[in-house]
């Protein structure tokens, strides 16, 4: 039984008997910030004082104006406007379903194919769920899932773990480019791959590709955006603008339900109504207190130079983690991007996903919490993602606990080099 949770503060969670457990994934890799942050939590109290909600088709709100305008100058190209939703697979639908409008809107109703990667994971609503490259979680889901006619997967061939340029090219000639009408991936895997990062030089390719062929590039960047990754987004690493980017989890940092759909100006002014009108949204979507949280969360991500402590203390967490993987054979990788790490395990397919799971469960055990992740026994994996904000003692401290957990998963492991 899951122990019931009384407190937390920064990367400590305490439960009711008063044992505390170091964070070592955010919570589900959105607690960015720890989880107190007085600043943020001060904002948030004046914002309850003054309004909490107001429908977005009767009024705007100042912290929504900017917020707008500040991811707007934080994401690079020109995704200009921005709408709100309160999770990430919402926010995907909302992609998808711009994706689609956009073509209809320019007469090619029939580009409206989405090419997703195996492994992905977008979200649990149908159409998220529908375009996700997670076997696992699609499982005797078929018949919900009405939009598998029109998605299509690309998958990395020869035993390599994320689709490179060559099975995207691939991939977009076996679609046809007249039926392609949008391409959403990952720039790090999260719950799919476990951490796994698409190469740049394949997302410049495809940003390539999408311009020739016009079809949307649409980033998910639920897990990697707002300073995961050691960059403000994923894609910055390889230095491209999608046409539309999906931000979630981190955004409030968990304090509140809040997530946003980026959108290209090319985009917005091909759709013939506003963004923002009531064909759009959910009736929480893009709330005061919602927005102020998330503003409150970017402006301590930006005073405290949160992204590029994130890219530090990554380095120092993949050292560790390789240390674990030379000294435990149930370990066969260490890999990650910032602060969106991972370990690979070796799988037993007859009893998938096991390794994972019961790795987690023994850590909680030591007093740490981690998440399985991986669609398939080779990317059987548990991502390590501590709070963007985690101290150099705090990520040896995490060490330590998942060094004795791997080794009550392994009793019998050679405490040496040799695997
Ligand atoms: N996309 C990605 C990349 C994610 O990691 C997640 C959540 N794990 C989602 C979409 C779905 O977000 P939510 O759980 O907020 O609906």
């Amino acid at each position: 039984m899951l122990p019931v949770v009384s407190h937390a503060e920064g990367v400590f969670v305490y439960d009711q008997e008063g044992r505390a457990y170091l964070d070592g994934c955010s919570g589900a890799i959105n607690v960015n910030l720890g989880h107190s942050v007085p600043e943020i939590t001060a904002r948030m109290r004046e914002q309850l004082d003054q309004i909490c909600f107001s429908y977005r088709t009767q009024f705007r709100s100042q912290p929504q104006i900017d917020l707008t305008a500040r991811l707007a100058r934080l994401a690079h190209g020109d995704l200009h406007q921005v709408e709100y939703c309160n999770s990430g697979s919402e926010a995907i639908e909302m992609a998808l379903r711009l994706a689609t409008l956009f073509h209809a809107r320019a007469y090619r109703p029939f580009k409206c194919t989405v090419l997703t990667e195996e492994p992905s994971y977008h979200g649990m609503t149908a159409g998220a769920l529908g375009a996700s490259g997670h076997p696992l979680r699609r499982r005797d889901l078929n018949a919900l899932l009405a939009n598998q006619a029109t998605v299509a997967r690309v998958r990395p061939k020869n035993g390599a773990l994320r689709a490179d340029v060559d099975d995207w090219e691939e991939a977009i000639t076996r679609v046809g480019p007249s039926r392609l009408g949008a391409v959403v991936i990952e720039p790090v895997g999260g719950a799919s791959s476990g951490a796994v990062p698409a190469a740049p030089e394949t997302l410049r390719r495809l940003r390539e590709l999408a311009d020739r062929h016009q079809f949307l590039l649409v980033a998910d960047e639920v897990m990697t955006g707002l300073g995961r990754t050691g960059r403000w987004f994923g894609c910055d690493h390889a230095g491209i603008a999608p046409d539309l980017m999906v931000l979630g989890k981190g955004m409030s940092a968990g304090f509140m339900p809040i997530s946003a759909l980026l959108v290209s100006d090319k985009v917005a002014q091909a759709l013939d109504h506003p963004l923002g009108s009531l064909l759009f949204g959910h009736t929480m979507s893009g709330s005061p207190l919602a927005t102020a949280t998330a503003l409150a969360v970017i402006d301590y991500l930006q005073d405290n130079d949160i992204p590029a402590r994130a890219a530090r203390a990554g380095e120092r967490l993949r050292l560790l983690l390789a240390g674990l993987n030379r000294r435990h054979p149930l370990v066969r990788d260490a890999r990650g991007v910032g602060l969106q790490c991972a370990l690979s395990l070796q799988s037993d397919p007859h009893r998938f996903p096991g390794t994972s799971l019961e790795l987690t469960d023994i850590a909680r055990q030591e007093g740490l919490l981690i998440y399985p992740a991986g669609v398939t026994p080779v990317l059987e994996s548990v991502m390590i993602a501590p709070p963007l904000t985690v101290t150099d003692g705090e990520l040896d401290e995490l060490a330590l606990r998942l060094d004795r957990a791997l080794t009550r998963l392994t009793p019998r492991a050679p405490a040496t080099d040799a695997h």
